[in-house]
């Protein structure tokens, strides 16, 4: 899922401080679950911005809303009368989330709420770990299931650094040593003849190509 935390109430103040009416828009699904950007969040963030703004002399008005998806067009239709009964747009959703509300009301100025951070997995109670970076040619296959361009910290694809000391990374000793636990899931499964495979450097035309990347699924399109 898409992990996200929240800017701090200060920074969005001054974000916003030009309008008198906000709406506070919710996303009922990743950020929701990593909560930064669910019903909850935008009760507990409105209410932090109320007594905020309050206090800096120049109060907004900030009204609550959260509808299931911000981006999915079909959802973002339950939002229409609220986002236009208010003068702009707090954003609680991703990157996405944001960006498919500004595209939807083009005459509606809509800001972000959020800082997204990463594609990742809820590792324990209020911890989340980034797992993929996204790159849009999986290698995952190869390696175990543990994804070495997001966790060896120098994105090595032909083995370890030889930096790891104690299972650990060089980079980040906090972190365990991606290559070492690469090997050990290959030894794990029965594969570690796949260790032996030559990667040349990696193909990054299928991520950062310039612009945004499609998927279009034909299957699916009517
Ligand atoms: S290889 Fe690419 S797509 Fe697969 S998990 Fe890693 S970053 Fe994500
Ligand atoms: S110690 Fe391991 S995880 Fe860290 S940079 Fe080197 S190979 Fe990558």
């Amino acid at each position: 899922m898409i992990v996200a935390q929240r800017k701090k109430i200060p920074e969005i103040l001054e974000i916003v401080k030009e309008h008198k009416n906000v709406l506070v828009l919710g996303c009922g699904t990743c950020v929701t679950v990593c909560l930064a950007g669910g019903e909850r969040e935008v009760s507990i963030i409105s209410s932090a911005l109320r007594i905020a703004s309050k206090k800096s002399g120049k109060y907004i008005k900030f009204n609550e809303f959260t509808i299931e998806r911000q981006c999915d067009n079909v959802f973002i239709e339950g939002a229409a009368e609220e986002i236009r009964k208010n003068d702009a747009v707090l954003s609680l959703g991703c990157g996405a989330g944001v960006q498919s509300i500004a595209e939807r009301y083009p005459d509606k100025p809509v800001y972000a709420g959020l800082d997204t951070a990463f594609l990742g997995i809820l590792e324990s109670r209020g911890v989340w770990t980034e797992k993929c970076a996204q790159c849009g040619a999986c290698l995952l296959a190869d390696f175990g299931g543990i994804c070495p361009v997001t966790r060896c910290a120098k994105h090595l694809l032909n083995g370890p650094c030889g930096g790891s000391r104690e299972e650990r990374c060089e980079i980040s000793p906090d972190q365990p040593c991606a290559w070492q636990m690469i090997y050990k899931r290959l030894k794990d499964i029965g594969e570690t003849d796949k260790i032996n495979k030559l990667y040349p450097m990696k193909d990054w035309s299928k991520s950062l190509d310039g612009g945004c990347r499609i998927i279009i699924r034909e299957d699916h399109r009517i």
